[in-house]
């Protein structure tokens, strides 16, 4: 086999959205899978709609997820000089024509495809007829000579054999009156002068595939391996919306997700090996393949989501997931962490990763070290702060006075005597202790708590909730 030589080639009209992240995915895996090369081009041949936010936001995206792209990326409307030049080579060697068609002539042929119920197709009127015909003064569209009999085969590497009757597609303009190209020609110059060997997107393209081909043959170019994926659907079947999780790559950074886990995720989204579900990425390069692209669209859910994060989050090192985690703390608080709190963080980091599926859930898990005292307890915990809580309390205020060398196990060892002593259940003890240390009912490990609080900060809460 040739080099192979993927691409991803998002329009910069909005954010990366997650359908856009596993073309980008699919296609980086089929180039590393190969020891290929990975292409970005941004499309952009859309003024209008194009923005420099949207072309940050696709790089930062991809980073985010750890896509590498090889070289810099190609700017799609800065290339339109050659885009034009292939058509005009095409008009040259007459595989192309003017089209002369006024705004009225084509509103007539659209209402005659409507009227019979057809989609609208150029009826080809300028196709054969004297240049000499041409109308003074109207700036001609250059329109490509689409084959009219026969069939266009895509042989697709994950829909199969598609034909497209030739009748069924009509002459495309390939430059507007103004001498700029329309979309099909940049695609198909660009793909054959970046050398791409295989073109994986989704499967809304496949009619312009069919375009694309008759484009590259009449060019003279080689026609790259297409394979078009399922579109993403919701957990219902229904198109993906914005509830259902079709939001920017920022979005699912911002809901704590890890970009491992986000590419375990996306890659099962379509693609599949056995019953395997957790995937690292580097045995996914090893795997990945077009053969187990699945066919029927992939659906999103959130939940599947979440476990594959939580699995990440609980394998991930504590160096790792420090890191991660960090920015999410300090964003929380306004503030930097000082080397203290990090030490503090880094501690009990190996019990809160454990039981959370996000790091925004990480972050809530750490809230009790950083509140100040006297803390406010919810309205939750204020109930295990009643009278008799505070008694035993102070009790324990007593006991944990006399602990010398201040641990997660020597803390607990002392408040089970205590509670054998006492003749009261540990949770008795413990809710008190949670309540007045945390101020949730909800909190990590409460001995690990207390340990990481350390003696000082542990036995002044104790007595502010004591008060
Ligand atoms: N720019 C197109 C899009 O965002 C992709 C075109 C292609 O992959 O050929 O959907």
């Amino acid at each position: 086999m040739t080099k192979v030589v993927t691409r991803f080639a998002p329009s910069p009209t909005g954010y990366l959205h997650i359908g856009g992240a596993r073309t980008a995915l699919f296609n980086w895996l089929f180039s590393r899978h190969h020891g290929g090369t990975f292409l970005l081009r941004i499309e952009d041949t859309d003024r209008e709609r194009s923005t420099d936010d949207a072309v940050q936001k696709i790089f930062q995206g991809l980073k985010w997820l750890g896509l590498d792209w090889d070289g810099e990326p190609v700017m799609q409307f800065s290339r339109m000089n050659r885009h034009a030049e292939v058509a005009h080579k095409m008009l040259a060697e007459g595989k192309a024509y003017h089209c002369y068609c006024s705004q009225e002539e084509l509103e007539e042929m659209r209402n005659k495809a409507k009227a019979e119920g057809r989609p609208m197709r150029y009826d080809g009127r300028w196709r054969d007829r004297d240049p000499k015909d041409a109308p003074a003064g109207v700036k001609p569209v250059v329109r490509f000579k689409a084959p009219q009999a026969g069939s266009t085969v895509i042989k697709d590497h994950v829909q199969g054999d598609v034909t497209f009757q030739n009748e069924q597609l009509d002459d495309l303009i390939i430059l507007r009156s103004d001498g700029t190209p329309t979309y099909n020609l940049s695609v198909v110059v660009d793909d054959h002068d970046m050398g791409v060997t295989h073109i994986i997107r989704g499967d809304d393209h496949l009619t312009n595939a069919a375009r694309q081909t008759q484009l590259y043959l009449a060019a003279g170019f080689v026609v790259p391996d297409f394979a078009h994926i399922p579109l993403i659907h919701g957990p219902d079947g229904a198109k993906l919306s914005k509830r259902h999780g079709a939001l920017g790559t920022e979005a699912y950074a911002d809901m704590g997700y890890l970009p491992a886990a986000m590419r375990n995720y996306l890659l099962r989204l379509g693609w599949s090996h056995g019953d395997e579900e957790i995937i690292s990425t580097q045995q996914a390069i090893e795997w990945f393949g077009l053969d187990h692209v699945g066919r029927s669209p992939a659906r999103f859910d959130f939940a599947k989501l979440n476990n594959l994060n939580g699995h990440y989050i609980r394998h991930s090192s504590d160096d790792d997931l420090l890191a991660a985690a960090l920015p999410f703390v300090e964003k929380k608080l306004g503030r930097a962490c000082n080397q203290a709190e990090v030490a503090q963080i880094k501690a009990i980091l190996p019990t809160v990763k454990e039981r959370a599926k996000d790091l925004n859930e990480i972050t809530e898990a750490l809230g009790f070290l950083f509140v100040a005292r006297p803390i406010q307890a919810d309205a939750a915990a204020q109930k295990h702060l009643d009278d008799a809580a505070k008694a035993r309390i102070r009790t324990m205020i007593e006991t944990l006075n006399g602990v010398s060398d201040w641990t997660a196990a020597s803390t607990e060892a002392a408040v089970r005597a205590l509670s054998e002593t006492q003749q009261v259940k540990l949770g008795q003890l413990a809710q008190p202790l949670r309540a007045a240390l945390t101020g949730r009912t909800v909190s990590p490990p409460i001995f690990d708590v207390l340990a990481v609080l350390g003696r000082e900060e542990t036995l002044a809460r104790l007595a502010d909730a004591a008060r």
